[in-house]
This record gives C-alpha cells, sequence and structure tokens, in this order.
C-alpha cells in the first residue's frame, strides 16, 4: 500500500468545470487508488469538492487565481505565473510535505511540475491531459522523457504520438465510475454536444450539422468564451442550439442518456474526450472526426461513427450511421475498455514501475 499524492490542475477548482476533464479524471483515480487500498491526498484549488466514492482521501486545498490556459495561447507563447497564482502554492505545498508521500503523481498541464521533476526526492510523475500545444510544453515534457521515461503516461496513442518520445509510450487511457451513468435504451428526436465552450471544441460544427439534419442540438458545458458561444449561436437559426448550462455528472448523465447521437467535434488534437464514453456509458452513439483521442476511441458501427476531419458532409453522414448503432452495444463498450476499476490497475501499474525504476 502507498502513500500517494494527487496534485489537480491548477484551472478552476474541483466540481467547477474550468479544469475540463482533468476533474472527471482526478476523481476516477481517487477513488479507484483508494479501491485499491492506496492512501491518497488531493491537492486542488480552494472550494474544490470531492465526490463521495473520494471520501477516503485527504483535500488540501490552495488559494491562488487560474494559469492561462496553454491552448487559448500562442504556440510560441513564453512560461507565465501570474500574481498570486494556484500553481506555485501547489508545487510548494508539495515540495515541503513530500517526505508524507511515496510518489507524487501531477494530472496538471503546466511547465513548472515538469521542470521540478528532477528535483524532487520523492518521485514525481504526470498523466499528461492535453496534446502539443505549445513549444515550450513540448520541451519540458520531452525532457522528462529523456531523463526518467517511465515518469510520463498518456491518455491515446495518438495524443503521446505527438511528443518526441525515445520509447513505447505508457498510455492508460481513462476511467469511469460507471455506476453514476446509466444506460439509457430509448432515445428522443435529439442530438447532444458536451464540453468546455471554447473554439479548439469546434461546437460551430456540431451546431450546423443540427441546422442541417434539422434536428434540436442539446448542448451542456461552462461557457468559457462567451464570445465565441455567441458567434455560434448567431450562426445558425435559432432554436437550432438547446443550451443547457453546466450540469454536475449527476444530471449530465440523465440528461445525456435522452440523446439519439452524440456529436464531438474537436478542432484540436484532444487528449482523449471524456464525455465521449461518457456519452456511450448512457447508450449514445457518438459521430465524430477521425482525429486525436475521438478518433481512436469511436469504432465505426461498434459505438459510433467517423469522419474526415472538419468535413461537414461527412459528419452529417456520420450522424445517420450512429444513429443505426446498437444503444446497449455503446455502454458494453465502455465497461470493456474505460471503467474505473480497470483503469485504476492501470494506473497503479504505472505507479509501481515508477517506484522500482
Ligand atoms: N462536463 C460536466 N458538465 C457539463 C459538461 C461537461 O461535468 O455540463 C464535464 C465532462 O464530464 C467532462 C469534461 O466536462 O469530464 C470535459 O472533458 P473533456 O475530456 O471532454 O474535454 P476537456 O475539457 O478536458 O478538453
Amino acid at each position: 500500500m502507498s502513500r500517494v499524492l494527487v496534485v489537480s490542475t491548477p484551472m478552476g477548482v474541483l466540481g467547477s468545470g474550468g479544469g475540463g476533464g482533468v476533474e472527471l479524471t482526478a476523481t476516477a483515480i481517487v477513488a479507484g487508488l483508494l479501491g485499491r487500498g492506496h492512501g491518497v491526498t488531493v491537492l486542488a484549488g480552494e472550494g474544490s469538492g470531492l465526490p463521495a466514492s473520494c471520501a477516503g482521501a485527504r483535500l488540501e486545498t490552495q488559494p491562488g487565481v487560474d494559469q492561462p490556459s496553454w491552448q487559448h495561447l500562442d504556440a510560441a507563447a513564453p512560461i507565465t505565473i501570474p500574481l498570486n497564482a494556484r500553481l506555485p502554492r501547489f508545487w510548494q505545498w508539495a515540495l515541503a510535505q513530500q517526505d508524507q508521500f511515496d510518489v507524487i503523481l501531477n494530472l496538471g498541464y503546466d511547465w513548472l511540475p515538469f521542470w521540478l521533476t528532477p528535483h524532487f526526492a520523492t518521485p514525481l510523475c504526470h498523466l499528461v491531459s492535453m496534446g502539443s500545444v505549445a513549444t515550450v510544453m513540448d520541451g519540458a515534457i520531452a525532457a522528462v522523457g529523456q531523463l526518467h521515461p517511465e515518469r510520463l503516461a498518456f491518455h491515446t496513442r495518438s495524443q503521446a504520438a505527438e511528443f518526441p518520445l525515445a520509447g513505447a509510450p505508457i498510455v492508460l487511457g481513462n476511467g469511469l465510475d460507471l455506476s453514476r451513468y446509466h444506460f439509457r435504451p430509448e432515445a428522443e428526436a435529439v442530438l447532444g454536444w458536451a464540453g468546455r465552450i471554447a473554439p479548439e471544441k469546434g461546437l460551430e460544427d456540431g451546431a450546423q450539422v443540427a441546422a442541417r439534419l434539422g434536428w434540436p442540438l442539446r448542448v451542456w458545458g461552462l461557457r468559457q468564451d462567451e464570445a465565441y458561444a455567441a458567434a455560434v449561436a448567431a450562426a445558425v437559426p435559432a432554436g437550432v442550439i438547446d443550451w443547457r448550462g453546466f450540469l454536475p455528472t449527476e444530471d449530465l448523465q440523465r440528461e445525456l442518456g435522452a440523446c439519439q447521437v452524440f456529436l464531438n467535434t474537436p478542432k484540436w488534437n484532444e487528449a482523449f474526450g471524456n464525455v465521449v464514453v461518457e456519452a456511450m456509458a448512457c447508450g449514445v452513439p457518438v459521430a465524430t472526426y477521425a482525429r486525436g483521442g475521438p478518433g481512436e476511441l469511436v469504432i465505426e458501427a461498434t459505438n459510433g461513427a467517423l469522419a474526415e476531419p472538419d468535413n461537414l458532409d461527412a459528419l452529417t453522414a456520420a450522424v445517420g450511421r450512429a444513429a443505426g448503432v446498437e444503444r446497449a452495444g455503446c455502454r458494453r463498450w465502455v465497461e470493456m475498455h474505460h471503467g474505473q476499476a480497470a483503469f485504476a490497475e492501470r494506473l497503479e501499474a504505472w505507479l509501481l514501475q515508477v517506484l522500482t525504476a
């Protein structure tokens, strides 16, 4: 049994949506490690909350402001640490308390923890949450890969392929607590879309496809970029988009289950795509682009349909094919590949590899 410190993202606080998919991943990791008998401490932003499945973990919090999100900066942008930022407070705490832990797991996509890796006495490892979006981050991640390749893990093969790694990458997928997602055999005549409302998520493509098909598009998620959200809405007839707001998992999964098809439209190389497997867990087939993590998760005719990236005709046709995919098969596929217990096993095996390296 090990003592694990999980350092969450410094973006937002757990439960706010500001941390994107990392929030759900963090809770799956904590619950999964607790379930395997490990002692877990979570370091997260002040105001964070953990679901009941993480009740056995100790929660430490730090105040402070967000980092600028790397995916919204120029690829050549320098490292920025704002005044009163959470990020250095997290790592100051981790440095001071490291003796209490056998291993430290970083979930944040930030230069500081990657750079600190060789300077910690307690092994510090990283589950990388995004693909390549900034040159300075590529360098920091590659530097860890050169010194301690076993300290880096990724969600998908296509994500890992974006980084120059010496050997085969450690690919962990992700894990959902499937007891929180209810399978729904019957759908309504609506399409669904969920995620942060920000340009890299390509909501405009989902809206265009819904408008072409004449089906309403229910949209869930944090409006990270209001101007972008307004522009997407203005480009389609009124009533095409049904804005449902940012919902906690319990409510999100209930509403997701009603959809005929879930649309996923990333404009970037999405590392994984939690919302893709969440929709499938509710029995909803997914239509997405053959790009990045979602392009790896969606298997034509098994759990959805794939389209050539950025091709709206192809995506419209994919929605039609996805609507014919067996809903129970979508749920089964997630149970087989991305359940929380199997994810925790893969994660534990990785941490043991780090400890014995
Ligand atoms: N999400 C949520 N409520 C909503 C919409 C989305 O909790 O109303 C969560 C969803 O469960 C998922 C995350 O937002 O975990 C989005 O993660 P994803 O991996 O799809 O994209 P990211 O934001 O990490 O780029």
